[in-house]
This record gives structure tokens, C-alpha cells and sequence, in this order.
């Protein structure tokens, strides 16, 4: 039996409709941005296996230091126990976090840096006795998918099974241009209420809702607004964390600076599970007290896990090497070039880039997750040895850093691939890579 068979057996796959899903693509090694399937083919990684891999696949500095890890010290307790890698890790974050943070706390996943947060938050008010209950989030926003970080997305087709079950949150649009005043209107209305405990928002691009991107000026605006009426502020950087936007932090963009960020994905380079959340010094006093009801009881098996601490202090190294640094600038240069040629073009309905994130999203009957050209262009792409996973009529690319301009050209040729076929016609083809840098 074939492994996809073997697969198809015994596993239930994420987001993956089972009875009509092709059998999966058996990978069986990784390599910079390639991933080696078992039949031979390569395809180049261009959506970062799920957004987390920044400096390619099986990095030998990363294995090196997670084996080294894993000889010393695999996992301890993290209550009354604490270890080099976790305590290091915390450390070299708070230098490089927007200024303010200054606590880590670790859990496993971004769903739950979420939870963590939202909890800090709501407790924040209880420990200090003031009513203070309500969230507010980002209409289309993502933010994971356990209840409380459901409770904070979007009421979509993802959570329609749950919807009754999630507490209720106040709604905001994204302030993308043209809304940027209602969306203003919006959360003064909310915070002129008085009992909003904190905003949550993915800070100035909105990833699961379709890559969609909104100025810093305006966040600082809602931010102000936040921090003039006592709310407090969760930047759920989980995706835009890690150099992703351009700057480490998308909140770097920001004179404002929140008092809560929620991190995974990129933490460990895409090596291990890690969450991290991390808050400023007023909300970790808020719990600080002789009653022990105020204490912050969350907690997961592995929080902390050494190895994925290992992986995350590795993956910093190189995070913060100068040759990492040109990468993102130069495969910020490229996706702006390329957005800038293909806006314009018949059947294109945006193009538009932050950093190393690119998105171009089509014209289709339906902007939905479930039409069909999502699952056309998809298969178009894996036939070309490139994995793009359309969030409906959205393409988006947010490739590991290492990925060369070869490779980037062929993605961009992909892409140009693809209005052709639904155009009937080619427009595009992306002037050939001479080399930028260097
Ligand atoms: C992916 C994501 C999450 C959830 O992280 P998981 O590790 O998949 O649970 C939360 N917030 C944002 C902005 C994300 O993109």
C-alpha cells in the first residue's frame, strides 16, 4: 500500500473535507524552500507550510542546536522548574518585542497565545475590581480555532457549527481605505460604552480573512482611541510576527505599542510547536498578590518545551543575521514589483504587498473560501511544482526567506499562469530575474 493510501486509513487531515479531498502528496523531505515528494517531484514551498517556515526546510544550524537540546534536557515541568533555553529565549524576545513588553509567557500554538491573552485580559479587570467584560475584534479576523479564539474571529463558515457557543464580541470593520472613518466611528461607539475590557486585532494584515491589508496610521488611530478609554490593547502578531511584514514586528510600524502580542508560526522558524504571549509590566502586577485567586491558573503539558525554546533560539540567530535581514528586503522589492505590474491586469482585482507577504485576488462569482476557482488554482499550481493555497479567488505567497529569485520567478510565472487561465489569454510575463543585491 502507498503511503497516501495508508494515510487515507488512518488519518483525518486539517481543514480537509475527507470524502472529496484528492489523496494527500507524500512529502519525504524538505530542503531551503523545496519540499521532495516520495514520487521524485520538488515543489517550491511558497506559502511557508502553513505560514511558519522563515529560513527554509530541515535548516542544519536549527536541527543542530534542537539535537543538541535533545541530548541535554527534552522537557521539565514548568511550574516551580524553570531552564537555560526557556529563560534565554524570554530574554532575547523582550529585546527585540516592541518596546513595553517585558513577561513571556509560553503555551504551544497560536490558538492558544490567544487564549492566554484574552484570559490575561479579562482577569486583568476582574483581579483589579473593575466591570470591564467585552472584546472587541476585527469583523473578519482570525485568530484561531479553540472557543475563545473562535469567540474573537469572524462569525464565518469556519464557525458556523459553533457560532451559539461562543461568547459575544464587539465587531469592527477593517479599516481598509475608504472605511477607515466608519470603522473609527465604530470603536468610539464601543468604548464611549465603558465596559470594554481589550481590542484584539492582527496588526496591518489580516491573514485567514485574505491577506488584507490596512494602513499603520490608522491602527495608531484605533489604538489611541483604545489607551484614551482604559481599554487594552492585543496585537495578535502570530502570522505577522518575525520579519513577515518587512520590520521583525508589525507593530514596529507603530507609535503605538499594545500592551499584550500573542506569537507562533515563525517562533521556532517553523521547526516546533511553540506559542508565546507576552504582555507589559502593568497587566503581570495585576496578578501579583496574596491572594491566590488572582493568579493566572493556565497552563499547558509542554509549556516551555526546551526543544521548541532550542528551535526558537536558532531560528533568532538567523532571524537576525544581516543576509536574513537583504532577504526580506529583497523579496519585499520583488513582490512590490510584481504587484505593481499585475494590478492593472484583465481579470485582477487587487494586488497588493506588505513586506514579504504578496496577495492577488481575482475576479470570481462569489468572493467566498468555498468557490471553486480556489480548488482550479490550486491543482494549476501544484502541476507546476508550486505550492499556493488560494483562500478562495485570493493567491497569496509568503515564502521562507531563503527562497531564491529563481524560484520567486517562478511563482510570479505561476501566478501570470493562472490568469491565463481564466482570462483565456496571456497578459503577464514577469521580466526575468537579473540579480538585485549584492
Ligand atoms: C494561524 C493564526 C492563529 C492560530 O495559530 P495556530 O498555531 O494555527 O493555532 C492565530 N492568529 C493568527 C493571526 C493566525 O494567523
Amino acid at each position: 500500500m502507498s503511503l497516501a493510501e495508508r494515510d487515507q486509513n488512518v488519518i483525518w487531515h486539517p481543514y480537509t473535507q475527507m470524502k472529496t479531498a484528492a489523496l494527500p502528496i507524500p512529502i519525504v523531505r524538505g530542503e531551503e524552500a523545496l519540499l521532495f515528494a516520495e514520487n521524485g517531484k520538488s515543489y517550491i514551498d511558497a506559502v511557508a507550510s502553513w505560514w511558519v517556515n522563515l529560513h527554509g526546510h530541515a535548516h542544519p544550524y536549527i536541527a543542530q542546536k534542537v539535537a543538541e537540546q535533545l541530548r541535554t534536557l527534552e522537557h521539565v515541568i514548568f511550574a516551580g522548574f524553570t531552564h537555560p533555553a526557556a529563560v534565554t529565549f524570554a530574554e532575547r524576545l523582550l529585546q527585540i518585542l516592541p518596546q513595553g513588553q517585558s513577561r513571556i509567557f509560553y503555551s504551544d500554538n497560536g490558538s492558544t497565545a490567544v487564549e492566554v491573552a484574552l484570559k490575561m485580559a479579562i482577569q486583568y479587570w476582574q483581579n483589579k475590581g473593575i466591570p470591564k467584560r467585552k472584546i472587541i475584534a476585527f469583523r473578519d479576523s482570525y485568530h484561531g480555532d479553540t472557543f475563545g479564539a473562535m469567540a474573537v474571529s469572524a462569525r464565518s463558515a469556519f464557525t458556523a457549527p459553533f457560532w451559539s457557543y461562543l461568547f459575544e464580541v464587539c465587531f469592527i470593520d477593517v479599516p481598509i481605505p475608504g472605511q477607515e472613518e466608519e470603522t473609527v466611528k465604530q470603536l468610539e461607539a464601543y468604548a464611549h460604552g465603558g465596559d470594554i475590557a481589550a481590542f484584539i486585532y492582527e496588526p496591518l494584515v489580516l491573514g485567514t480573512a485574505g491577506m488584507v491589508m490596512y494602513s499603520p496610521s490608522k491602527l495608531d488611530q484605533l489604538l489611541s482611541i483604545c489607551q484614551q478609554h482604559d481599554i487594552l490593547t492585543i496585537a495578535d502578531e502570530v502570522m505577522t510576527g518575525f520579519g513577515r511584514t518587512g520590520r521583525t514586528f508589525a507593530s514596529d510600524y507603530l507609535q503605538r505599542k499594545p500592551d499584550m502580542l500573542t506569537l507562533s508560526k515563525g517562533l521556532t522558524g517553523g521547526t516546533m510547536a511553540l506559542g508565546a504571549t507576552s504582555c507589559n509590566e502593568k497587566i503581570y502586577e495585576a496578578f501579583l498578590s496574596d491572594d491566590k485567586h488572582k493568579t493566572l491558573f493556565h497552563g499547558h503539558s509542554y509549556t516551555g518545551n526546551p526543544v521548541a525554546c532550542a528551535a526558537g533560539l536558532a531560528s533568532m540567530d538567523l532571524l537576525l543575521q544581516d543576509e536574513t535581514q537583504q532577504h526580506i528586503a529583497r523579496i519585499s522589492q520583488r513582490h512590490a514589483a510584481f504587484a505593481d505590474q499585475f494590478r492593472d491586469k484583465p481579470k485582477v482585482l487587487e494586488a497588493r504587498q506588505q513586506g514579504t507577504i504578496l496577495a492577488v485576488e481575482f475576479e470570481a462569482d462569489g468572493t467566498s473560501y468555498f468557490n471553486k476557482l480556489g480548488d482550479t488554482l490550486y491543482s494549476f499550481a501544484l502541476e507546476q511544482g508550486v505550492i499556493l493555497r488560494p483562500l478562495g479567488n485570493i493567491i497569496y505567497v509568503i515564502p521562507p526567506y531563503c527562497i531564491t529569485d529563481e524560484q520567486l520567478d517562478q511563482v510570479y510565472l505561476t501566478i501570470a499562469g493562472m490568469q491565463e487561465l481564466i482570462t483565456g489569454q496571456r497578459y503577464f510575463d514577469p521580466p526575468k530575474q537579473t540579480t538585485l543585491h549584492d
